[in-house]
């Protein structure tokens, strides 16, 4: 009988404890070449890897000064793909790392890299930053203090502007050789009062013109509401318009670019995009453990669920390079404690992860948030 063979998994807390601990604390890989390559930089969660765990792949910090401290570590995998987890020297789990996919090793016919265009993200989710600048990111004074958009960038991992042409190309690929579900297309924040829906469009109408794959689009609240009927138009499912922090002390300090958008904004946005893409279809990001208070991620979670929009809240992870660097990750028990209301909150209400058709909340490896919702009940 091997180590493996001999795990008992029941003697795990849980899956979902478990994988909220090791969100928060990180992972030690003994061979950090495990699966596919992590992500490094870039824009939003990063630092990361993706790991699958009783079926489930959650995004897991490797690279951060917390993960290089952590209990857990991951032996190198064995001829069939397995590694240990261990916590301290012992087993606790058997985990896999997702392949590095195979669209990776194609490339444009002007000698672009497929991944530099489109990443793969948790178990099936392209992804890609159409805009790998920003306005907030081009001053010291305004960027948003845990933002990498422009490491990547530097490192010659990814280019400044994905055309529409080049995001279909990679997108067919990545459907046809890797099986990918949906995808996910962010944007720096451009100098124009659309913040970016203006390319959103056009890359999600080329795309969608070469295969059929679910979208969400992300970007900063537009000028004008009727860019969110544009969008749909255009082929996207679904809008993430992310908060990241919602005390107005935090936002001027950690945001302080952003910040100048106001909160009302927001919320009308939020309204105005639930109208067009229905109840469920809207998300934002909410980064635990830069300092809102798990009774204010509540409260702002509460106020979005009645609007219809999805609360991801997803746990901080400190990016190195970034201001916020040395910022520690919030522990599995604050996150439990926001955790487990809003699964219940945002099952009562109907906006299930499991019911987004696309996007982060759909993909839910940068959180165990989804792992907190119970089963729609079944009227009697
Ligand atoms: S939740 Fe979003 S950012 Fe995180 S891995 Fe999934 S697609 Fe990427």
């Amino acid at each position: 009988m091997t180590e493996l063979d001999s795990l008992d998994v029941s003697a795990i807390s849980t899956s979902r404890s478990l994988m909220t601990e090791l969100q928060s604390q990180g992972l030690r890989l003994v061979d950090s070449s495990a699966g596919a390559p992590s992500r490094r930089g870039g824009a939003g969660p990063s630092d990361h890897k993706a790991v699958t765990l009783d079926g489930v792949t959650v995004m897991i910090p490797v690279h951060t000064g917390a993960a290089f401290h952590s209990p857990f570590v991951a032996d190198a995998p064995g001829a069939d793909g397995r590694s240990v987890l261990r916590r301290g020297m012992i087993p606790i789990a058997s985990i896999t790392f997702p392949r590095q996919p195979r669209f990776y090793s194609g490339s444009t016919a002007e000698g672009v890299p497929y991944s530099h265009i489109a990443t793969l993200h948790g178990a099936d989710v392209l992804a890609t930053t159409v805009l790998q600048t920003c306005i907030r990111y081009e001053s010291r004074r305004k960027a948003c203090r845990f933002c990498a958009i422009g490491q990547s960038l530097a490192a010659g991992r990814t280019i400044r502007r994905k055309t529409p042409a080049q995001l279909a190309e990679v997108a067919k690929a990545a459907v046809e050789l890797d099986g990918v579900r949906h995808m996910v297309m962010t944007t720096g924040t451009p100098p124009t009062s659309d913040r970016g829906a203006s390319i959103l469009c056009e890359s999600a109408e080329a795309i969608r013109a070469a295969v059929d794959l679910p979208l969400q689009a992300q970007c900063e609240p537009p000028d004008d509401d009727a860019w969110f009927l544009r969008l749909r138009d255009a082929g996207v499912d679904t809008l993430g318009m992310h908060l990241e922090v919602v005390d107005d002390d935090l936002r001027r300090r950690l945001l302080p670019g952003k910040s100048e958008v106001p909160m009302e904004r927001y919320w009308l946005s939020f309204e105005a995009a639930v109208a067009v893409f229905g109840r469920g279809q809207v998300s934002t990001y909410l980064l635990a453990g830069l300092g809102d208070t798990a009774e204010g991620l509540l409260a702002a979670s509460d106020r979005l669920i009645s609007i219809g929009v999805y609360p991801f809240v997803v746990p901080f992870v400190p990016i190195s390079g970034t201001p916020l660097e040395d910022h520690p990750a919030p522990s599995a028990e604050f996150m439990r404690s926001v955790l487990e209301p809003l699964g219940e909150r945002v099952s009562l209400a109907g906006l299930r992860a499991a019911d987004i058709k696309a996007g982060c909340g759909k993909c839910a490896a940068c959180s165990t948030l989804s792992r907190y919702e119970t089963p729609m009940a079944i009227p009697a």
